[in-house]
């Protein structure tokens, strides 16, 4: 898919009040930090449309950006702050599970994860709760540039066994570098395909 044009919308505090869903709509979404505005920016070619490390603790909100006027691009807030307090992320784990519910409109989450660490407690809970309730998701490893191609498969594949330990089929998987601009074609070639555009 070329990226024609590529507009924010709005910043949205409750799902309520989230655009018109007139359009279909793909959401991004991971632990703060784990490169999704990076992964967003290199993604659409725009250089700052997705705002880059948010600062914890701060109002957290929903962004949504339409592309080539047919499809909604959400970059949903980061999860997973260790120093915010408990009551503040209770708060934003409903507008998070609340917007994903809600949404109608939305076709696919894509859950990004840091292709260099262990699987993580936060993100295999978060993709559990997904399977649970009926979301359709991917998987998208992130910053892989930061690794040897070795060790990229193999935590890729430590991940895998890691799903098929609670999943009998594995969702889709992503393998991106924002910093070299790699993987995001696969995605968009996806989003396309969802959509036939
Ligand atoms: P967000 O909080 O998930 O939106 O993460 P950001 O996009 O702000 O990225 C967090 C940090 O990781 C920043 O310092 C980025 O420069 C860095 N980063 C993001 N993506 C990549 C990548 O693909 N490769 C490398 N080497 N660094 C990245």
């Amino acid at each position: 898919m070329i990226i024609k044009t590529a507009e924010f919308i709005k910043s949205s505090g409750r799902w309520q009040d989230c655009p018109e869903a007139v359009m279909p709509e793909y959401a991004f979404i991971g632990r703060s930090n784990v490169g999704k505005s990076s992964l967003i920016n290199a993604m659409l070619n725009h250089k700052d449309l997705a705002k880059t490390s948010q600062t914890p603790g701060k109002t957290q909100l929903i962004n949504h950006f339409i592309i080539n006027e047919a499809w909604y691009l959400t970059d949903l807030p980061g999860y997973g702050y260790a120093r915010v307090s408990k009551s503040m992320r209770k708060d934003f784990e409903k507008l998070i599970n609340n917007y994903i519910l809600n949404r109608k409109n939305l076709v696919n989450l894509f859950v990004l994860v840091d292709v260099r660490h262990t699987p993580q407690k936060i993100d295999l809970e978060f993709i559990e709760w997904c399977g649970e309730n009926g979301v359709p998701f991917s998987i998208v490893f992130t910053k892989v540039d930061k690794l040897k191609p070795n060790a990229v498969l193999a935590n890729v594949e430590e991940y895998k066994k890691e799903l098929l330990k609670t999943w009998e089929d594995l969702p889709e998987i992503y393998i991106t570098s924002a910093e070299k601009k790699e993987g995001g074609d696969a995605i968009l070639k996806f989003i396309a395909e969802t959509n036939a555009f």
